[in-house]
């Protein structure tokens, strides 16, 4: 009797966990091995700057399945496990426990690292970064305790655990190089409305500011900043982006520019190897471009698409991207990708955090933004995917339908 082919999946996260099961929803016959270096079953990680981080949560509370029932599904997982190198020749990865695989397809899912911070002082103890769940419980420990917390950097990570801390009763300060918090991502005019939500709430904001170095006997004491300003704090928090982890792909030989590259069958330059969710860069058919997304919903429906055609299907992937973030009683939906350069234009109220705001060349959206206004996502991205020129004035109406723009 042959052996049965084997599916390789690089990564315990919620891309290589959807993978693994739309492999199995595809019927692939052969073995489906998901391997991931973290302890812990494949969980979702927004609840790790929200609800688990404040304690609301318990720790196991955001697992993408119970653990046994990988095993009902026919899926072999593989967890506290390292892909340590992947010989493409000959079809063997070699795992940190010393044993190998061998392998007919590989997905790579690997996700993203958080950056370090590149200053002095980014040793002391007290520094906290934020990726795993056990990162996310000796932060909420840290928090409880803190005297004062300085977050560096208001993108994603920073903006949200900045409203966690301060639901936690800790005083904040909330340090962001750009004029606004998420101001590169949503532009300046939105960012201000994010500058003002956090200063309502209590916390201390210093923008257009960069830091020089963290001071502290052992531990943690001090935030300098360019201008020499110093901030006390006791529990610092980097959230300065983070970096897609290559290193596997890269040594193996796998073409990689800002992520692995992969066409929208999310196939990488490597036959029979695939990529999906922060990890992979794809050509997006809508914007002509290869595009890597660090969210949620780009994991969960990349790892279920790369999974599919891993096993034989062959679904371009053409969604659009898609996030929310949670801050205080302000919830956010966001759809598309703008470019820097695109103009904003507003329908609502940014006074009263309740309005959407469009990001469009000369009246074509390329995405939308929908704060505190809901079930309008689907009108959004049938905007998105029409790309027609719009009238500006019309967009900028609440009393003209989104159908009827
Ligand atoms: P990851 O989640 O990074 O998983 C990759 C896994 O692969 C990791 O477990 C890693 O240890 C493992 N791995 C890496 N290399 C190897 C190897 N060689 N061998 C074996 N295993 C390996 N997005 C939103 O849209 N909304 C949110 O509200 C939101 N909140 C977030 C909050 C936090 C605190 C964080 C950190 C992220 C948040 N995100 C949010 C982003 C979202 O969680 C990520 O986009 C998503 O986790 C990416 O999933 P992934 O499976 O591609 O990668
Ligand atoms: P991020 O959203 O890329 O934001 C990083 C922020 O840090 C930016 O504002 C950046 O400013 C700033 N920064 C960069 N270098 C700095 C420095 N040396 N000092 C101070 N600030 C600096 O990344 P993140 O917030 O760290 O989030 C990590 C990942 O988790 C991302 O993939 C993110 O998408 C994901 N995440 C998503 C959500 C969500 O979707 N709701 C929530 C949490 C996390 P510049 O813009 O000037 O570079």
């Amino acid at each position: 009797m042959a052996s049965r082919p084997t599916l390789l999946i690089v990564g315990g996260g919620l891309a290589g966990a959807k993978a693994a099961e739309a492999a199995r929803a595809g019927s692939y016959e052969g073995r489906v091995v998901l391997v991931g270096e973290e302890a812990r079953p494949p969980y979702e990680r927004p609840p790790l700057s929200k609800e688990i981080l404040r304690g609301a949560k318990p720790l196991d509370s955001s697992r993408v399945r119970e653990a046994a029932s990988y095993a009902e599904l026919d899926i072999e997982l593989m967890t506290g496990t390292t892909v340590a190198a992947l010989d493409l020749q000959g079809r063997r990865a070699n795992l940190s426990s010393g044993d190998s695989i061998a392998f007919d397809t590989v997905i790579l899912a690997t996700g993203a690292a958080p950056r370090p911070l590149p200053f002095a002082g980014a040793q002391l103890s007290g520094v906290h970064y934020l990726r795993t769940v056990e990162d996310s419980a000796s932060l909420h420990d840290a928090i409880t305790q803190a005297s004062r917390v300085a977050v560096i950097g208001a993108g994603w990570i920073g903006s949200e655990v900045a409203a966690s801390a301060r639901q936690m009763g800790a005083e904040v300060v909330l340090i962001e190089p750009e004029p606004y918090p998420l101001g590169r991502v949503l532009g300046d005019e939105v960012g201000q409305v994010f500058a003002t939500l956090h200063a309502d709430q209590g916390v201390t904001l210093r923008l257009g500011i960069g830091v020089t170095e963290l001071r502290g006997s052992g531990s943690v004491e001090q935030v300098v900043l360019a201008d020499g300003s110093v901030e006390a704090a006791d529990v610092v928090v980097a959230g300065i982006g983070v970096a897609p982890r290559v290193d596997l792909a890269t040594s193996a030989g796998i073409k990689v520019d800002n992520g692995v590259v992969v066409d929208d069958l999310l196939r990488s330059s490597a036959p029979g190897v695939y990529a999906a969710g922060d990890i992979a860069s794809a050509w997006h058919p809508h914007y002509k471009r290869h595009l890597r997304v660090e969210h949620w919903a780009n994991a969960l429906n990349q790892g279920t698409a790369a999974g599919a055609n891993a096993s034989g299907a062959a679904q371009s992937y053409t969604r659009l991207p898609y996030f929310y973030s949670d801050q205080y009683d302000l919830g956010l939906e966001y759809v598309g990708y703008a470019d820097a350069d695109d103009q904003v234009v507003i329908r609502g109220d940014t006074g009263k955090r309740e309005f959407i705001a469009f990001y469009h060349r000369g009246g074509v959206v390329n995405a939308a933004l929908a704060v505190n206004v809901w079930d309008v996502i689907e009108d959004l991205r049938t905007l998105i995917t029409d790309a027609r020129p719009l009238d500006l004035a019309r967009m900028a109406d609440p009393e003209v339908a989104l159908t009827d723009l």
